[in-house]
Order: C-alpha cells, then structure tokens, then sequence
C-alpha cells in the first residue's frame, strides 16, 4: 500500500483535543490502508514560548543550547500524538530527529538536512504501525540537536516523503490551501487548486509562511507532490478521485494557460535595514562588508550601493529580524574598523511586499503599476528589488497592509 505523510503545524496541534482530532483523521487513513508517518510541529506558541525563555536569560543565546531547547516542543507534541494514536487502538510509535537519525549540516537554529536513516520508520511501518517523527530538527556529525529554522517541520515533512518516495505529502494547517496572498489580511484573497513550483518557491521566500522555502526546495528537487490543506476544514479522509481539495504544487509548465501576469502577493514585517554610512567607494568594498556577514551565517537580502559622493558612499543592505542583533554587532566589532565606516543607520523593523508572478516575464509596465499604486496610497518605497517574475519593495511596517491590499486588488486578485 501507498505511503503517505501528513504534516500537522502549530493550530493543528494546539490543544488536547485538536491532537485527538490528528489522532482521528490519521486512524482514518491507516484503516483506510495506507502506511502513514506524521510530522508534528509542537503545540501552538511553543516555540515562542521557549524562545522568549532563552531571550530573558541573555539577548544572544548559544546557539546550540537553544537548539536543545527550541527541539523540545516537537518531542512533547509527537509523544502525545503517539499516545493519542495507542488510544484510538492504533499502533503508532514516536521518534525524534536524532533517534532515525536525520542528519544536518553544523548551522544550529538553521540547520539544512543532509541526509534521513529511513530504516527505523521503513521498519515500523511494516510492521504496521503508524510512525511519529518530530519535525523542525535533526542531528549533527558532532551528535549535537539542531533546529531548521522557523517554519522548519514542512521541510521534515517533504523530506521524509522524498526519501520515503511517499505518494504525497500532505501539509495541514489552519487554512485550506494556498492563496493569493494570507488571507487573515486580506478576506478576498482566493485560493488556488494548483500553485506552479516557481511561483510557491518566490511566495515562500518572500515571506508567505504557509510553506518553508525550504520545503519547496525539497518538493522540487526530489519531485514529491506536496499539497497544503486544512486540518480544521477538510474532510477526514478523501476518496482517492476526490483528492482534489488544499492546493497542489505543480511541478509541470502548463503551456495551455497563459500565466497569470500577477498571481500573488507576498510579505513580511521581519525585516531589518541597516545602512553603512561614508563608506570608502573603493573595490573591494561590498567583499570587506559582506563576507564576514556570509562567514556568520547571515542571509543577506536586498543590497543597494548609492552612487560615491567625494569618493565615499551609503551601502545598506537587509536581513531577516533574527539576525539583527547579530549582525549590528558584527559590524560595530568588525566591519566598521575594516572598512572605515562613518557611521551606522538602523531600521529594526521595515516591511517587505512583493508581487509574484510567471506572466511578468512576458509583461511590461508591471513594476510601474504596483510603484504607481503605491504612490497613490502615499506610501514611500526604501528599496526595490526585481528578478524575472517578482518585484519586491521595502517600507515602513505600517503601511504594509494597506500596500498589499491595494496591489492584491489592483492587479485583480480579489475574489469576484
Ligand atoms: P502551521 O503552524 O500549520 O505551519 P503557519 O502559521 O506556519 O501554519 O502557516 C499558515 C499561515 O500562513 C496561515 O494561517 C496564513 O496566515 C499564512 N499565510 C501567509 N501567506 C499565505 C498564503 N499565500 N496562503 C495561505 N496562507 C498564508
Ligand atoms: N515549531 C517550529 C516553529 O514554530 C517549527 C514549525 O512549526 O514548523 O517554527
Ligand atoms: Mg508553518
């Protein structure tokens, strides 16, 4: 019989009884003959809650202490889901990350999987049992836990189905599919049955949490159909025809279609700025500032170096929000000595918006329309980045929602 992963998120396992509920609809699927091996997330709040913990004992945590940590919740969450499993008269049996082992690299709190001993759960599995296997962590070569970074049980998920050669991944959460923008912002978002591959992986690493960037990878790498959908709304168990409902990563160019010019918007209001003022303008200069930054294991976002005015210039750049203490340390130590910075200018918090979209390839005038709608609503762009099908600005947070509702109804998102 076909194997098949379900991955539950936070909502879904929030309290005693959703987790009875995961319970129910995996006893469903098992009877129905399928091997099954879920993911938990932990329990709604968690891993906030474990996190703010470690952020009141000190501002910059050791990193592989909060990986022990953080790494809990999920235990917590898939013990209970076994028993509630055992309870519904189900065999199930629960594992954590390091006890398959699924390896990853060394980056504690945003570790990459490298490689996942199915033996235990192919063995489980054959025997019958339904197969727990926590998400969001692993192990590595030193032995130590590590955590794949918020959001990171998708990525367990979709991985365990690769190696597994599942026949889809299932990904519940607490809305019913992906949509063209979050819907808790904006209520006329719509939901689309099918999302290509290209548009999920720029959705998601712009912001859309609905799925880890990384889990698209993963998806599209090892080609493992990957469907969200809701473990509040839909039915408990599909007939296989009626697997129609969530919304199903379609790795295929459809060429029939002509491609929506927008299909969605995207956001995040985890951003940070920061800004090199008086910067020498010599080569070299984007090397000396942002290698150390890379050597840290910080992602760097947009860059944008001003023209030199008396042979310096402003260099800024943009991070995610959980390395900013981080990285402004790094420079004021570092960097700024290195290169003979005047100065730092800081936003913590600045919003980013894009819009998405494999028809931009084809259309002109895109980024002008979304730059004039912005205008109109008076909102102020910081930066502008652009690729073949996104265009992504910076700006103040609290434009942000009013931006991503007028461009979501300016490029004709809205449902009718
Ligand atoms: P889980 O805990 O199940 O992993 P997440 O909170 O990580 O759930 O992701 C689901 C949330 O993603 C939704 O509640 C929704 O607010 C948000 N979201 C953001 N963008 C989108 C989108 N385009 N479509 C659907 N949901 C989205
Ligand atoms: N519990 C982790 C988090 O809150 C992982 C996940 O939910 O996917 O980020
Ligand atoms: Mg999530």
């Amino acid at each position: 019989m076909s194997v098949i992963v379900h991955k539950y998120g936070g909502t879904s396992m929030g309290s005693i009884e959703r987790i009875k509920n995961v319970a129910r609809r995996v006893a469903k699927w098992h009877s129905a003959g399928y091997k099954v091996v879920v993911v938990p997330s932990a329990m709604s709040g968690e891993t906030n809650r474990l996190l703010n913990m470690a952020k009141e004992i000190t501002p910059l945590p050791h990193e592989r202490e909060l990986d022990m940590l953080a790494s809990t919740g999920e235990q917590a969450s898939s013990a209970l889901l076994a028993m509630a499993l055992l309870a519904e008269g189900i065999p199930a049996r629960s594992y954590t990350g390091w006890q398959l082992p699924i390896y990853t690299d060394n980056s504690h709190t945003k570790a990459r999987i490298i490689s996942i001993d199915h033996k235990k759960i192919l063995d489980n599995l054959n025997d019958g049992k339904v197969v727990v296997v926590t998400g969001f962590q692993g192990i590595n070569e030193n032995g130590d836990i590590t955590t794949l970074g918020r959001g990171g049980s998708d990525t367990s998920a979709v991985a365990i189905a690769a190696v597994l050669k599942a026949k889809e991944c299932l990904i519940y959460t607490d809305v019913d599919g992906v949509y063209t923008t979050d819907p808790r912002i904006v209520s006329e978002a719509r939901r689309m049955s099918t999302v290509s591959f290209e548009e999920m992986m720029e959705m998601s690493s712009l912001g859309s949490k609905v799925l880890q960037i990384r889990s698209v990878e993963f998806a599209g790498k090892y080609r493992v159909p990957t469907r969200v959908l809701s473990s509040l709304t839909d039915p408990l168990i599909p007939l296989e025809e009626e697997m129609i409902s969530g919304t199903l990563i379609n790795f295929e160019e459809d060429k029939e279609m002509e491609s929506a010019v927008v299909s969605g918007i995207a956001f995040s209001n985890n951003e940070s700025r920061i800004t090199l003022l008086d910067v020498p303008d010599t080569p070299g200069i984007a090397s000396s500032i942002l290698t150390p930054v890379a050597d840290a294991n910080i992602d760097v976002d947009m860059i944008v170096q001003n023209q030199s005015v008396d042979g310096n210039t402003d260099f800024s750049f943009t991070i995610n929000h959980v390395d900013f203490q981080r990285t402004v340390n790094l420079l004021k130590d570092v960097v700024i000595p290195a290169v003979k910075a005047r100065d730092l200018a800081i936003e913590e918090k600045v919003a980013k918006v894009s819009i998405v979209g494999l028809g931009m390839k084809s259309h002109v005038g895109v980024a002008s329309t979304m730059f004039k709608t912005l205008a109109k609503e008076g909102v102020n762009i910081k930066m502008i980045s652009t690729s073949e099908i996104k265009t992504s600005i910076i700006i103040d947070i609290k434009y942000m929602e009013l931006a991503v509702r007028s461009l979501h109804h300016v490029f004709g998102l809205d449902a009718k």
